[in-house]
């Protein structure tokens, strides 16, 4: 890590927690100092390990994420890595972050609820849309069999790619494309995941479920959309509803127009 990033994050880190008792802070700095990635992430040094805990008890935990599995994950999968570069110690605060192209990384809350109403067990085959960063799918790829995960700007594509990559995930496949159409050569999926906003369900995608798979999508106009879980069962689609949100655009054929 670049030492003036991380001379910021540690400045960050000591305003934040200037309110915060003397032992807190003097483990803060020890974190900072020499704490290290799990040999999965490799032998970095990790000074976001304190931010990340903290995004999961003060952001997730309060606003009603329950799943234990989930949690982790967060807690695990170094997010700074994923933002753009002079953006790292901003990662871990309770909103989306400019990744460049004009798209966004999802606010971490936003990541963690779309992953629950998924109901990951560690066995599913799962199709993200708007791959992004690579975070949501590094989080996936914790919690599920396989991921596939299609972006349609190559350049945000072979990014996140590299980064997952670094990573050392097995588990993901990306394509550069248009995801609305979904990944026909690896359908059926049981679960797809679109985080983008799309004015409507794209037929092809809940074609492409498993029999009981579920889709989560953002639905609505290009500002404000409502999150929707749609279940497969057989030909029929149940709906539900379960917030608003605000995604970029889902553009497409089954989607919006470049310039709408
Ligand atoms: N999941 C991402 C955030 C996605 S932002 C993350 O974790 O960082 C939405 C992404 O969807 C953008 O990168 C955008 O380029 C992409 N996108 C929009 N329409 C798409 C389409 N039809 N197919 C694939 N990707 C699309």
């Amino acid at each position: 890590m670049d030492k003036k990033i991380l001379t910021r994050v540690l400045r960050y880190h000591m305003k934040k927690e200037s309110s915060k008792s003397r032992d807190d802070k003097t483990s803060t700095a020890n974190l900072i100092s020499k704490k290290k990635y799990s040999t999965r992430y490799g032998e970095e040094r990790d000074p976001f390990e304190v931010a990340r805990r903290r995004m999961v008890t003060e952001q997730l935990i309060p606003k009603g994420i329950k799943d234990d599995q989930i949690l982790a994950a967060m807690s695990r999968v170094p997010r700074h890595l994923f933002v753009s570069p002079g953006m790292e110690y901003q990662a871990y605060e309770d909103r989306p972050l400019q990744v460049g192209f004009g798209q966004t990384i999802s606010q971490p809350l936003i990541v963690a609820m779309m992953t629950e109403e998924l109901h990951l067990t560690g066995v599913e085959r799962v199709l993200e849309i708007g791959t992004g960063s690579g975070y949501q799918a590094a989080i996936l790829a914790e919690l599920a069999k396989e991921v596939y995960t299609i972006e349609r700007l190559s350049d945000l594509s072979s990014r996140a790619g590299q980064v997952l990559s670094n990573l050392k995930y097995k588990n993901i496949s990306l394509k550069v494309g248009d995801g609305t159409l979904g990944w026909v050569d690896k359908a059926p999926f049981d679960r797809i995941i679109v985080t983008a906003g799309a004015p409507c369900v794209p037929e092809a995608l809940q074609m492409q479920l498993t029999d009981g798979g579920m889709l989560v999508i953002p639905v609505g106009d290009k500002d404000l959309q409502k999150l929707e879980v749609i279940t497969r069962k057989g030909e029929r689609y149940d709906k539900r509803v379960v917030t608003h949100c605000r995604f970029v655009k889902l553009v497409g054929d089954q989607g919006w127009n470049v310039n709408d």
